[in-house]
């Protein structure tokens, strides 16, 4: 049975790979510090189904730990390394914490690998490394060297990192590109949970910019489809986009919000936010003739199975 270390294993995505992985039949180890990013309590409650599956063990450390890796990495055939310090805007809050956890601990994940003898990596990148690139739909070959925020130089960063280590060792790794990930568990500080709590709660939703900015934003099964099919053909160094390649203008994003959760937003409008970018659209052919990734699920559909969640969550 094929044992997977999933890093960041109690967050938004982490959750929901570890349960679909231990659906699948596979054991699965998960490497999460419950950082205050957000509410620790949030992500006891995602891990919480997990645990009470023999063929999960949760290993509560850092990833910047090399002891606490090493301990969990024992019996592992292949890492998914989701960890990290997500959030554009945060980053230019806290650079260096965004550098020293992305860039040094994704490096610590791969130099303890090596020690190990341990080949195999998925590695989470970010559609944010693509900046404000003007073609659209962006494609894996299209130049990377501009991201406009730490986040993103952080996640090209663990991109470059994984290419040497693919180059000097021979480790196959798989770096995949999420575009704006939601459905539930959805972090609390994206904007589509963050919207749709404001809402109900009848307060205002900051919006920035004119609303005309675009985002492709992909259903979490879909994600978690993408990223199981490269767990099942990890190997070489590859760069994959996993979007719904569907982008849709904020706006008619907020417009969608209201529809599924059945009231009016009030809308206050505010500057557009330095590290923004102006739009974000996923060509996936890549992935859909390498992985057999097929992204199905429309913003409406995926927006309504989100508002089932919110109002079952308690998170309201
Ligand atoms: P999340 O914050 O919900 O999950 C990240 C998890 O990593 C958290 O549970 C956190 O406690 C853990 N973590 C953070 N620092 C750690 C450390 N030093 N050691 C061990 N664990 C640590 O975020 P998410 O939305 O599930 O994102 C997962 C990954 O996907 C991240 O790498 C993120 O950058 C990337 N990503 C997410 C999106 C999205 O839309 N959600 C888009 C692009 C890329």
């Amino acid at each position: 049975m094929q044992t997977i270390l999933v890093t960041g294993a109690a967050g938004f995505i982490g959750s929901h790979l570890c349960e679909r992985l231990l659906a699948d039949g596979r054991r699965v180890v998960g490497l999460d510090s419950f950082d205050s990013f957000y509410d620790p309590k949030i992500k006891r409650a995602n891990i919480a189904g997990c645990l009470t599956n023999s063929n999960f063990r949760l290993v509560e450390g850092d990833i910047r730990d090399a002891d606490v890796v090493a301990g969990a990495l024992k019996g592992c055939d292949l890492v998914v390394h989701l960890a990290a310090r997500a959030g554009v805007r945060p980053s230019i809050e806290d650079p260096l914490l965004y550098q020293d956890v992305n860039v040094r601990g994704t490096n610590i994940i791969l130099e303890t690998m090596r020690k190990l003898g341990m080949k195999k990596l998925v590695f989470a990148s970010s559609s944010s490394v693509y900046g404000n690139n003007k073609k659209v739909p962006f494609s894996e070959t299209d130049v990377v060297d501009n991201p406009i925020s730490p986040y993103a130089a952080t996640k090209k960063a663990g991109e470059l990192i994984c290419h040497a280590y693919h180059h000097l060792f021979g480790m196959d790794i798989t770096c995949l590109r999420f575009f704006t990930v939601y459905g539930a568990r959805q972090r609390p500080d994206l904007a589509i949970h963050k919207f749709a709590k404001l809402i109900l709660a009848g307060k205002s939703i900051p919006v920035f910019g004119d609303g005309s900015m675009m985002r492709d934003h992909t259903y979490i099964d879909d994600i978690i489809a993408g990223v199981v099919a490269a767990v099942d053909h990890c190997g070489g160094y590859k760069i994959y986009n996993l979007g719904e390649s569907r982008p849709v203008s904020l706006s008619d994003l907020i417009a969608a919000i209201e529809h599924a959760v059945g009231k009016k937003a009030i809308i206050e409008r505010l500057p557009l936010q330095p590290g923004d970018v102006h739009q974000t659209y996923a060509d996936v052919s890549r992935a859909k003739a390498e992985l057999g990734y097929e992204p199905s699920t429309e913003i409406e559909a995926g927006l309504a199975r989100f508002a089932s969640w919110l109002r079952s969550s308690g998170q309201q």
